[in-house]
């Protein structure tokens, strides 16, 4: 069975009678799987009445009710993990251990957050007339809009509800319409945990439509978005025009430097493996591949020969390691990047075409000899392709990691700590990936430079897109 889809608006699940509903679509098999009820307009204005009437009432919950509610979905989130996680696989499309894991590893940022929430301090500032008292708080910003992709449907969704939450704010989220399940099963847990109607609403519907009324309405105080960078510049350009403050997590193009006294047969396994990982849909995926001349040839050789290795094939079959595209969008999308790389000249050393079968599938693809300009290059693939090319020089190696107006991941693999220290100061990135992968950690913060975005998640940042400073002065 999979999940039942509605709205969750004041703490009611809302049904798709009497609404324009969407098809949710099964990536591996084009197979329907249920109807996503839209939000009306009216719909959107009872979210938005319900978020600024509980606001006024959850601003000043104890941390301690907030803590508590939080930790209880963490144990909800691991004790439903199996079950949420096939039905993401259903219209997601990655494999389910990736799915499960998904839910799991969210389970540690629900307690993360629950642990963080109580630690929201505020200070005081030592007056210049020892009569005055004054100090700083920090204060819930008010009613969140958040709009969350469909790769990590579930992470995406959980870490921003957390953060606006364990910080005193209500929301409204609209999760992905194409993969939806995953957003229905976090309304359910914070329901049966006992979230306040109106703290948490889900709406789904035309993006943007909803992202548009949403933004411009004067309940909504911040607005936070993960998707596209074009997407992201659009909403944060709405925001700015009414002044709201915003988070965004944008694409990336991920630079890996494998420098030639690395551990090349390890980082080259260990990077293919990383690659496929969502296929590729993940906005710190490696993406673009520098190798260092002498290693060029081996590293290219043990990569090719592991992505060759790879089961691709339904999420839900037990061998299967890589999974359909999540839409069947992004497979021609795929072959564009292959058709660019070859008229330019790219050599195709593995995939390149769809695979002959139903779903979106696409496999693990490699090409080499392309030019720095090429789409591949420059634009960001999200899906299984992987551009390798040589380099020999270590300052013209950071110059090309740099020379993209996305700065989000990066990746080095060396054994030298001076070339990592001097790689790690100079690449524009948000995170930096030495010799292994680390990122998106609850406690570590996940975030984006350049056009890759603005503001962080999880760490100690995690609470502060939601967040306002006030001054207290009194004599
Ligand atoms: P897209 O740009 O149309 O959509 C990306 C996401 O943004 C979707 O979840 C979509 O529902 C949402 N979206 C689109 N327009 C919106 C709007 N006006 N208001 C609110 N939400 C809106 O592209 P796509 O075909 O779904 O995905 C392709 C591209 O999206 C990828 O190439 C990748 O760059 C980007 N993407 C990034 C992430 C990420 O984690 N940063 C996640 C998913 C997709």
């Amino acid at each position: 069975m999979y999940e039942t889809l509605s709205l969750y608006i004041d703490g009611e699940f809302l049904s798709g009678e009497g609404r324009k509903t969407q098809d949710v679509i099964n990536p591996a098999t084009h197979e329907v799987l249920g109807q996503l009820p839209h939000a009306s307009q009216a719909d959107l204005d009872r979210a938005l009445t319900a978020a600024a009437r509980a606001f006024e009432t959850w601003r000043d919950s104890s941390p301690m009710q907030r803590s508590e509610i939080l930790r209880k979905v963490a144990q909800l989130s691991r004790e439903r993990a199996q079950d949420i996680g096939r039905n993401m696989t259903l219209d997601q499309g990655k494999p389910l251990a990736e799915s499960v894991g998904e839910i799991v590893s969210c389970a540690d940022h629900a307690d993360w957050h629950a642990e963080e929430c109580r630690r929201i301090y505020g200070r005081v500032i030592p007056p210049r007339n020892p009569a005055v008292h004054q100090y700083v708080v920090r204060e819930p910003v008010g009613v969140c809009a958040a709009f969350t992709p469909w790769n990590f449907p579930y992470n995406q969704a959980i870490r921003k509800i957390c953060a606006a939450i364990g910080a005193g704010c209500t929301i409204i989220l609209k999760g992905p319409e194409d993969s939806p399940s995953a957003v229905m099963a976090i309304a359910r847990m914070f329901h049966d945990a006992g979230l306040p109607p109106g703290v948490l609403n889900i709406v789904w519907g035309v993006p943007s439509e909803v992202s548009d009324y949403l933004i411009r309405s004067p309940i909504v105080r911040k607005v936070s978005f993960t998707g596209s960078v074009p997407v992201g510049k659009q909403l944060a350009a709405l925001a700015g025009a009414h002044m709201k403050r915003i988070t965004m997590e944008l694409g990336g193009h991920s630079p890996v430097l494998v420098f030639d006294d690395a551990d090349v047969e390890k980082a080259a396994k260990q990077l293919a493996r990383f690659k496929i990982r969502n296929a590729g849909q993940v906005c710190v995926s490696p993406t673009r591949f520098y190798v260092q001349q002498k290693v060029f040839d081996h590293f290219l050789e043990t990569f090719v020969e592991t992505l060759r290795g790879i089961k691709v094939g339904d999420g839900l079959e037990s061998d299967t390691e890589m999974g359909p595209l999540a839409h069947e969008r992004r497979v021609p999308a795929m072959s564009r990047f292959v058709e660019d790389s070859v008229a330019r000249g790219g050599k195709l050393v593995l995939g390149g075409e769809p695979l002959d079968r139903k779903g979106n599938f696409f496999p693990p693809t490699v090409i080499t000899d392309i030019p720095q300009d090429s789409m591949i290059m420059t634009e960001e693939p999200f899906g299984p392709i992987a551009p390798v090319v040589p380099f020999t020089d270590t300052e013209e190696v950071i110059r090309q990691a740099n020379s993209l107006p996305f700065g989000l991941s990066s990746y080095v693999f060396t054994t030298s700590l001076q070339t990592a220290n001097r790689v790690s100061r100079a690449l524009e990135a948000g995170m930096v990936n030495i010799n292994h992968f680390g990122s998106a950690l609850p406690e570590t913060p996940f975030g984006g430079v350049k056009d890759s975005g603005i503001g962080s998640e999880g760490g100690l940042e995690t609470f502060d897109g939601y967040l306002v400073t006030k001054f207290v002065t009194s004599i």
